[in-house]
């Protein structure tokens, strides 16, 4: 038997003793989990925004672990190995997965602590194992890796890549949170002209200015609209990245884009939002959407140890695997907390992670 989270309906988690993972397929590996973290769409299932994810479901899908067993099939992968696990599962032979599109694989994607058993666990099964977990590099900790599962990959994929930045260009990032945080972090990888923030709460514009903001604009108090008119001599934004999800933030992220500019949707949406054709129709302007590949995560894990990118600035909390019931409140409670990524540190976690625990308390 083994420890974790499990969700038992809408509002309502457990720290449960339940049955170890096996091996069921034989491209499944069993990975002992040694660095978890939490997510916002971990919140959206508990909120009962996710109804396809039933009680009983062990939350979380990113996370550094060990392989413990590995299934008659697998050969690229041994007991020992240590792995990321990727946010997406991808079993590599369907339509989708030959197009490197592993979001939306037919037997894949996103299912971990969605549609099977998660991560933030003693222990875990990984299903289509070669073609969804990364080999760590022996010089890379845990800590450095860990936020490849999900957000840097979304916000480099779905926002930049997707919004095409290039060197010089105007890029708005419309929400200052993790993920919108993640958007201006790799953005700057492309020597933008200008990275301009825009959120509602003064904290998190702070944080945006460590992330590579150039300058941020509280919308609350000011008008987002004139402000980047301004800045940009009448002419708009090149880029803009949406990353809230909500129909206000679509509009405004529309709005503020220059004729033959590129809006890159990230946000997770729950409403529809409307769609000005009235005044886009002649603007030549580009709209994107898009769910994370994690194609992406061999090139960031290459840039992490070259140097140029350090995730290592999303782990503002360190707790304990045992005590994730306790994460979960301060990860939830980001306002009060300041909380972007609380790292789940299991006992057998890298020592680099272990000597933060002592060396970071609350943030
Ligand atoms: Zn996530
Ligand atoms: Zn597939």
């Amino acid at each position: 038997m083994m420890k974790a989270l499990v969700y038992h309906g809408p509002g309502q988690r457990g720290w449960d003793t339940v049955d170890d993972p096996t091996i069921i397929d034989r491209t499944d590996i069993v990975v002992r989990i040694d660095t978890s973290t939490i997510c916002g769409s971990d919140l959206h299932i508990l909120n009962g925004d996710v109804p396809e994810t039933t009680p009983g479901t062990v939350l979380g899908h990113e996370a550094v672990g060990t392989v413990q067993e590995i299934g008659s099939s697998v050969s690229t992968l041994a007991v020992g190995d240590r792995v990321l696990m990727s946010c997406i599962s991808s079993c590599g032979r369907c339509r989708f997965c030959k197009e490197a599109r592993y979001g939306q694989c037919l037997d894949g994607g996103w299912i971990f602590g969605h549609l099977i058993d998660g991560l933030q666990a003693e222990y875990a099964r990984v299903p289509f194992a070669e073609n969804s977990v990364y080999k760590i590099p022996e010089q890379l900790s845990d800590e450095q890796v860990l936020f490849l599962a999900d957000i840097l990959p979304t916000a480099y994929e779905v926002g930049v890549l997707n919004g095409k930045v290039s060197p010089g260009d105007v890029v708005v990032v419309v929400g200052a949170g993790p993920i919108g945080l993640a958007a201006m972090l790799t953005a700057s990888l492309y020597t933008p002209g200008r990275i301009v923030a825009i959120d509602l709460a003064d904290s998190r514009l702070e944080s945006a200015r460590l992330f590579g903001a150039d300058a941020t604009i509280n919308n609350g108090r000011e008008d987002a609209l004139a402000q980047i008119m301004e800045l940009t001599d009448g002419m708009g934004a090149d880029v803009a990245f949406e990353a809230v999800g909500v129909p206000a933030t679509f509009e405004l992220a529309t709005e503020l884009i220059r004729p033959g500019g590129r809006v890159a949707n990230i946000g997770v949406h729950g409403h529809s939002a409307t769609l000005h054709l009235e005044k886009l129709w002649t603007r030549d302007i580009t709209i994107t959407t898009g769910l994370v590949d994690t194609r992406t995560i061999p090139q960031l894990m290459s840039i992490v140890a070259s140097g140029r990118l350090d995730p290592t600035v999303f782990a503002t909390h360190h707790v304990p695997l045992e005590d994730t019931m306790s994460a979960y409140d301060t990860f939830a409670d980001a306002t009060n907390t300041g909380a972007l990524k609380v790292v789940l540190n299991g006992t057998e976690s890298d020592r680099s992670s272990q000597a933060l625990v002592g060396a970071t308390s609350a943030g």
